[in-house]
Order: structure tokens, then C-alpha cells, then sequence
């Protein structure tokens, strides 16, 4: 058969390059030797997962360790499969945990030179390499339609047969020059398909960087290599990408393991060296008392939104995930609580050959330990964050008052005191703890513990000597002086000393004015909190406070 007329008749196209000019354009990269090239390669089919952020974690840590180069690829060849928004989602979600793409698709770098970074808008360059494979004998077309297609998967079901276009199954592989004219004559629709020259008895062992030596079957499926529509299928258009990309290492989730024979073969016969491969184990959750995936249906915590919307804040989560990828971080992030996690030594050898356990206590744990290290500037940042997104219009308008929100951080976090707050692992939280500064989102219990009498006269006794320009020791021997008006000691000790004789003590009387203030009988200094509010709202509050 004349092969060439053959490729010509099927892929007519004129302008198409060269294999050769195609390998001018994508050079080499002038890297260091250990440099690794590794990418994220999303199917834009469905929202990003933690399990993409898992493994292009560690991909952008093995490329960011090594100066290499970490970029990001769009596999859209399935029109079908599209989810509208998928890709915005994968770059806002990405830049959202910190996790920076050097090169690749939207993003904005003059390492750009190896793009187009959508599949899509490559398909001549895999239309060359079709053609270049029927050429040589690699590749055939198939007219057979969908029915037949599904009428021979249904035989090889019953008969309990691996399924697929392979051996005697491949019934276009073997049709005759005359045939196949015919069929194009016809204007019969046909796909290209790989000669697959692989044999299932044939078994060899492969590295994997992560599971270390598998057993690999060879290949003897025909799989689609280009589509009816001239668009190629996954597997054919992602080696060469990763050719021309120059792509190292590829970290990408174990699932993809049964694919490894027909990329092995692919690699083999378009005459490309094989990048190495990481498979990594799937994140796992305890379900009562057994282990399973996460699973995109029952597990709300797979898809990342729920952390943005949650408001975790991103570093925690990027920290958590790296305690799973590598099992010495946790150690290290010990000895150096300070560090930038970006100053770990990343290992490929040291990920996880089995399931990772993913635990939200264990994250929540982490959350709440990054976010006692902010300063209240980073704080303001984190929760507006949040709440320019997620929050109510009630919180944007409260939000536009930084220096007054600033100055409830501190106290609220106990930002440069003694004792950092530890117990809030969300933004929403924290927008919620702060709520009570607000008169619109003030909403007071005031549940006192003594009667109306006792409340109006503290009250009253606090509104008449209150100065807003006193200091802590003088606002508290104001306090203590209204004791002995409603009969409580003035000091805690008397009181204890002789419980029979107050009906209270000094702190009785600060709890009646925490809550007239704050509405809660416990809160964080309140002659600070007093004095964030302000003379004016602070008596207000008070005057609402009485009893009637
Ligand atoms: N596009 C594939 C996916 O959706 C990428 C597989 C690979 O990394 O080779 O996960």
C-alpha cells in the first residue's frame, strides 16, 4: 500500500510543518541538569479538586527545589466533556493557595514559548504527527460507526473478553487499499487509530518515581488517536505536549496507572523519550471504621470552593497537604514553626506509596495554628478576603472601616499580647467574633445574673464616673468603686473570704457591665473594648442596657 498517498488522502492538509521544524520551535529549555519540568494538565470536564491541588502541589515543589519550571496545560479535547468556567476555576484556585505557575495557559509570562497552552490549538501539530504515523505504517483509519462499535463491546462483555479495538477485533486494521478508497469515496466519517504493535503477554517492570518498580502489560489496543472531527484524543495529543513542553516528571494520580501501556507505546512509536512518571496515591478519608476515597459525591470537603467558601485560610491547607505529600514535613514544619514552607526540602522518594489519609480535625488544627501567627494586618486581608466574596453586604459595609477593624484584631486575636487566640480555624468565624462592634449586628442577651435594682444601679454608677481617657488601672478602680453601692466587695479576696456577707463581688460588677456592652458575659478586656467603641456608642449601649 502507498502509504504516503494514504496519510495525504487522510489528512490533507497543506499546512502542516515538519516533525523537524516542530522540534526547531520548541528547542530545548536551557536549564540546570537536575532542573525537572513538570505541569499541571487539567481536562477543564469538571471543578478542580483537592486531588489536582494534591499532586500540583507537588509538582510545582519538585520543579520550584530543582529551578526548574512548573507550567499549566489546558486539555480540552473533549468539546463534549466542557464545563463552562472549569479553567477560570483551576487559575483562580491555584493563585488562591499560593501555588504559582511559571508558564502555560493565561498565564501572563515571557516563558510563554513552548505554548499554545490549550490543546485545542495545537491539533496541526498532532495532525502531523498522525500523519507521520500512517506514513509509516503506525496508524489506519476506522470507518466502523458507534453501532458497531457498541455491538462488539457488548460480545466482548458476554463472552468475557477484555473490551476494545484490539487483535481480531480490529476490524479496520486489516481492510485493503481498495477498501479504505472506497469508504473516503463514500464520504464515509472515519477516526485515525494507533497499529498498536504490542503483545499482552509480553510483561516488563517500570520505575515509577513514587511506587517504585510495577509490572507494566504492553499495549495491543488500536485507541483512537485522532477523532472524527481531526481532534486528537487525550493520550495521543498529552506526549507530545509533553515532548514538545519538555516536560521531566510527570506527578499525576494513581488512576491514570492503567493508561501507562497505551503513553509507554505512544512515546515508543512517535520516537519520543519517556518523561518519568509519579503516580500518587488517591487521598483517603475514614468512613466509621473504614478507609475509602474521597469521593466526589458524598465528600464535600474534594472540591476546593468548599475551602474558599469556608474561608480556611489558604496557607493552612497548602501546609496540611505538604504534612501528607512528604512524611518529614511535619517534623521540619515542627523545628521551624516560623519557616516558609517553601524552604523544605521536597522529595519525590519520600511521598506516600499508599493512601493518604486526609482528615479535617487534622487541618482545622493547622488552620487555626497559621492563623494565631497572623499580624493584624494579614489578618484584615485574609477575613476581607473572605468577605468581599462570601460575606453579607452587612460585613462589606463594616469591612471599609480598616483602621477600626484593625484595632479589634488586636484585641480580639490578642495581636501583640501575651496570649494569641488559638480557637478559629475559619473567616467566617472571625467576621462572626467581631459582629458585636457593629450596632447593625449588635445583638445583645442580656442574660444578668441580678436584679434589675442591681444591673440599673451598676449601670448608672459607671455611666457618671466614665472618662474614656483612662487607662486600664483607672477604669478598674472606677469599677471596683460601684461595688459597695449594690453590695458586693470591692475586692475579689474580701469576697472570698467572707462569701455570706456580699451579695457579689467587683467582678460581678464588671460582668454586668461586659454584658450590657458586649451582650456576653465573657469577651476579651472590656475597658479596651470600650474604648475601640468609643465614649458615645459605649454609653448608649449602656443606657440600652438597663433593665425596665
Ligand atoms: N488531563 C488529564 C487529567 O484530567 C491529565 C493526566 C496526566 O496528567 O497525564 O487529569
Amino acid at each position: 500500500m502507498d502509504l504516503k498517498k494514504l496519510a495525504n488522502a487522510l489528512i490533507p492538509d497543506k499546512d502542516l510543518l515538519s516533525i523537524e521544524e516542530y522540534e526547531k520551535i520548541y528547542p530545548e529549555r536551557q536549564l540546570a541538569p537536575k532542573a525537572e519540568v513538570t505541569r499541571l494538565a487539567p481536562s477543564p470536564t469538571g471543578f478542580i479538586h483537592l486531588g489536582n491541588l494534591y499532586t500540583g502541589l507537588a509538582n510545582e515543589r519538585l520543579a520550584h527545589t530543582t529551578d526548574g519550571v512548573f507550567y499549566l496545560r489546558i486539555e480540552d479535547t473533549d468539546e463534549k466533556r466542557k464545563v463552562d468556567g472549569a479553567v477560570e476555576s483551576v487559575i483562580r484556585s491555584l493563585k488562591y493557595f499560593g501555588v504559582a505557575f511559571d508558564e502555560g495557559a493565561e498565564i501572563d509570562s515571557p516563558l510563554n514559548k513552548y505554548g499554545p497552552y490549550y490543546q485545542r490549538q495545537r491539533a496541526k501539530i498532532y495532525r502531523a504527527f498522525a500523519k507521520d504515523l500512517i506514513e509509516r505504517g503506525f496508524a489506519y483509519p476506522c470507518f466502523c460507526t458507534e453501532d458497531e462499535l457498541n455491538a462488539v463491546r457488548e460480545k466482548q462483555t458476554a463472552e468475557k473478553q477484555t473490551t476494545g479495538y484490539y487483535g481480531k477485533y480490529a476490524k479496520c486494521r486489516n481492510l485493503t487499499e481498495d477498501e479504505i478508497y472506497k469508504n473516503l469515496a463514500e464520504g464515509k466519517k472515519f477516526v485515525i487509530r494507533l497499529k498498536s504493535q504490542g503483545n499482552i503477554e509480553n510483561k516488563s517492570l517500570f520505575r515509577d518515581a513514587i511506587k517504585g518498580e510495577i509490572t507494566v502489560t504492553e499495549n495491543d489496543q488500536d485507541i483512537v488517536i485522532l477523532k472524527s472531527d481531526g481532534i486528537p484524543t487525550y493520550h495521543f495529543a498529552h506526549a507530545i505536549d509533553d515532548h514538545f513542553m519538555h516536560t521531566t516528571l510527570v506527578i499525576r494520580g494513581e488512576e491514570w496507572i492503567a493508561s501507562l501501556p497505551v503513553h509507554i507505546e505512544l512515546h515508543k512509536v512517535l520516537g519520543f523519550k519517556l518523561p518519568r512518571y509519579a503516580h500518587s496515591s488517591s487521598l483517603m478519608k475514614m468512613d466509621g471504621e473504614t478507609k475509602r476515597k474521597l469521593s466526589k459525591r458524598k465528600d464535600p470537603e474534594l472540591s476546593l470552593d468548599y475551602y474558599r467558601k469556608s474561608g480556611y485560610f489558604p496557607l493552612a491547607v497548602v501546609k496540611y497537604l505538604m504534612t501528607l505529600l512528604n512524611s518529614d514535613f511535619e517534623e521540619w514544619s515542627l523545628k521551624n514553626p516560623d519557616a516558609d514552607y517553601r524552604d523544605f526540602k521536597f522529595r519525590i522518594e519520600k511521598m506516600s506509596r499508599s493512601g493518604a489519609l486526609f482528615d479535617l480535625d487534622k487541618l482545622n488544627d493547622v488552620s487555626r495554628t497559621e492563623i494565631s501567627k497572623l499580624s493584624a494586618e494579614q489578618c484584615f486581608d485574609f477575613l476581607n478576603g473572605w468577605v468581599q466574596e462570601f460575606g453579607t453586604d452587612g460585613d462589606r459595609a463594616h469591612f471599609k472601616d480598616k483602621e477600626y477593624i484593625i484595632k479589634i484584631l488586636e484585641l480580639i486575636m490578642g495581636i501583640g499580647g501575651k496570649k494569641r487566640r488559638k480557637d478559629i480555624e475559619r473567616a467566617e468565624q472571625g467576621v462572626r467574633f467581631i459582629d458585636y462592634f457593629f450596632d447593625d449586628t449588635f445583638a445583645p442577651e442580656y442574660s444578668y445574673r441580678f436584679d434589675k435594682q442591681t444591673v440599673n444601679t451598676v449601670i448608672d454608677g459607671f455611666i457618671k464616673t466614665y472618662d474614656i481617657a483612662d487607662d486600664n488601672n483607672a477604669w478598674f478602680a472606677k469599677v471596683k468603686a460601684i461595688a459597695p453601692s449594690v453590695g458586693f466587695a470591692s475586692e475579689t479576696s474580701e469576697y472570698r473570704a467572707n462569701p455570706e456577707a456580699f451579695k457579689g463581688s467587683v467582678s460581678d460588677v464588671a460582668e454586668i457591665l461586659r454584658i450590657a456592652v458586649t451582650g456576653m458575659a465573657n469577651s476579651p478586656d472590656l475597658c479596651t473594648i470600650m474604648r475601640i467603641l468609643g465614649k458615645e456608642r459605649t454609653i448608649m449601649r449602656l443606657k440600652k442596657a438597663k433593665l425596665n
